[in-house]
């Protein structure tokens, strides 16, 4: 056999059997790695196999992000971006500009904003978006995606007047004589996305076509594809790009819960799919956002409650398929590991999505039904900030990913773009390698931002490590990234990354 591509003394580390190890030579036939080492691996050279001389440069897996909304950061793409503004005028400003843009009868929507970085500390009334939007529908989003902010012709499309009931597990804004201020938590979003014409599936199209990008170019060649809401259009957009060969990057596209009746009845279960698109958890949400979660202290927002959750992962279990649920606070976590439990169907990897609050005795639950983390690193920083929802006495169990993978949890790691704004995985690996707390070592946050992730999607003997035979899925770096002086991390970019053995981002030489 003789090799389609040699990658030669650089500096190459597979993350697999051989940890850090630092190894000279890498070859890929096909889609996949065939050797790794040193010299002798110029043996597979034939007279037609390039070699890239890597000099100073250090190669790496691609990376996995575990949880990013790929459909619903695209399409916000083609949004108002209100990122960065810090006053409600500013955000009035932006909306205003962008509406020069659209069609006449096209909704406008908007995204970034954080009610707490605005000078007002509030988000925008319905009446203040009004002056931007006129008569028509609007809104904008909160960047964590738990709150938005309808104008007043979209909450008269979906109907929601002072009459309106709030819906079970969200909550409509009002003003003091009760008429709704136009703000919508958590379930309560989807009243005006549900009278939205929906989005063509060519919107979707281009949209995901702009987050592939992103992420390639991050370095990332495996996406958890987070959904909020059941978009069967969603599997359909990825199946034509795949179709027409334009899909680069591995999709593990998850199923909102409104689609698990469908999914079972098709047949499908976890890990029905190929490499390259797969179809992947059902998605329910536990709880709420950052302050609207479910605590066993008391506080506690349900957006399912835990007996309906134990219905779901029943069936869903039943059926032989995957769960994925969002929940931050430990009562929703420990209402997940009951629902597991009595659901009873072993190896299924059910996976609890943020798992940020996540005290010893749950840690241990999950090792034993053999759940997985997948958690955003992130949050260790966030958490140390005054602003953070958070208490002090919740620290210890905060972001516990050195905890979890001690008491034997899978933790993957992801972005949950676009919470956060840059997916670059370099962010999250410093963030958890510097937690004084709850860190952990480089090398276990290399492994949750890539065979981690692989596990969870029950692909960790294709792609995750480059041991010879798994998929050549790697990213080249000009200089050693673990030589680097981690506050450079944040600006890190491979130079070129490769999918299958194909070069999908930047160059090789
Ligand atoms: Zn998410």
């Amino acid at each position: 056999m003789k090799a389609d591509l040699i990658l030669a003394r650089g500096r190459i580390r597979t993350l697999g059997r051989s940890g850090l190890a630092v190894h000279t030579h890498l070859a890929i036939a096909g889609n996949l790695v065939v050797a790794v080492g040193g010299a002798e691996v110029m043996r597979l050279r034939g007279p037609r196999t390039p070699v890239v001389e890597l000099g100073a440069g250090a190669v790496l897996p691609g990376f996995n992000d575990a949880h990013a909304h790929v459909v619903y950061y695209g399409l916000t793409r083609f949004g108002a971006d209100l990122s960065g503004t810090r006053s409600v005028a500013q955000i009035v400003e932006r909306m205003r500009a962008h509406a020069k843009t659209l069609a006449p009868d096209e909704w406008q929507q908007g995204i970034g904003f954080s009610a707490k970085e605005l000078v007002e500390d509030r988000p925008p009334h319905r009446l203040e978006l009004d002056e931007a939007t006129g008569r028509r529908p609007a809104f904008i989003d909160e960047r964590g995606g738990h709150a938005r902010v309808a104008n007043s012709a979209a909450l008269e499309a979906a109907g929601i007047t002072d009459m309106t009931k709030d819906p079970p597990g969200g909550r409509i804004g009002r003003d003091r004589d009760l008429t709704p201020n136009g703000l919508l938590l958590e379930a309560a979003m989807r009243m005006v996305a549900d009278v939205q014409p929906p989005q063509p599936i060519s919107r979707r199209i281009q949209g995901i076509l702009k987050t592939q990008r992103l992420l390639l170019s991050r370095g990332i060649t495996s996406v958890g594809a987070a959904v909020n809401r059941g978009f069967a259009d969603d599997l359909g957009a990825y199946e034509r790009l795949a179709e027409q060969g334009r899909l680069k990057i591995r999709v593990n596209e998850f199923l909102s819960w409104e689609l698990l009746q469908a999914a079972s009845g098709l047949g499908v279960r976890a890990g029905f799919g190929g490499a390259l698109l797969r179809a992947g958890p059902i998605k329910v949400f536990v709880d709420g956002g950052a302050e609207r979660v479910a605590m066993r202290s008391g506080r506690a927002t349900w957006r399912t409650s835990p007996a309906e959750l134990r219905e779901l992962v029943a069936t869903a279990s039943r059926a032989g398929l995957q769960v994925a649920a969002h929940a931050i606070g430990d009562g929703a976590i420990a209402a997940m590991c009951d629902a597991v439990e009595a659901a009873g169907v072993p190896g299924l990897r059910h996976r609890v999505e943020h798992c940020t609050i996540c005290p010893p005795d749950l840690q241990r639950r999950l090792a034993r039904l053999g759940m997985v983390a997948v958690m955003q690193p992130m949050a260790a920083r966030f958490a140390q900030e005054p602003s953070s929802p958070f208490g002090a006495h919740d620290r210890w169990n905060l972001a516990a990913h050195g905890q979890l993978i001690k008491a034997g949890v899978p933790v993957a790691f992801s972005s949950d773009l676009p919470v956060m704004s840059d997916p670059n995985p370099w962010l999250g690996i410093r963030a958890a390698v510097e937690d004084r707390i709850n860190g952990i070592n480089e090398f276990a946050a290399l492994r949750a931002y890539t065979s981690a992730g692989a596990y969870s999607s029950f692909e960790e003997d294709v792609k995750g490590t480059l041991d010879p035979g798994m998929l050549a899925d790697l990213q080249i770096y000009d200089t050693d990234p673990l030589v680097t002086p981690r506050a450079a991390w944040d600006r890190l970019r491979p130079r070129a990354v490769l999918v299958g053995g194909e070069t999908v981002f930047g160059s090789l030489d």
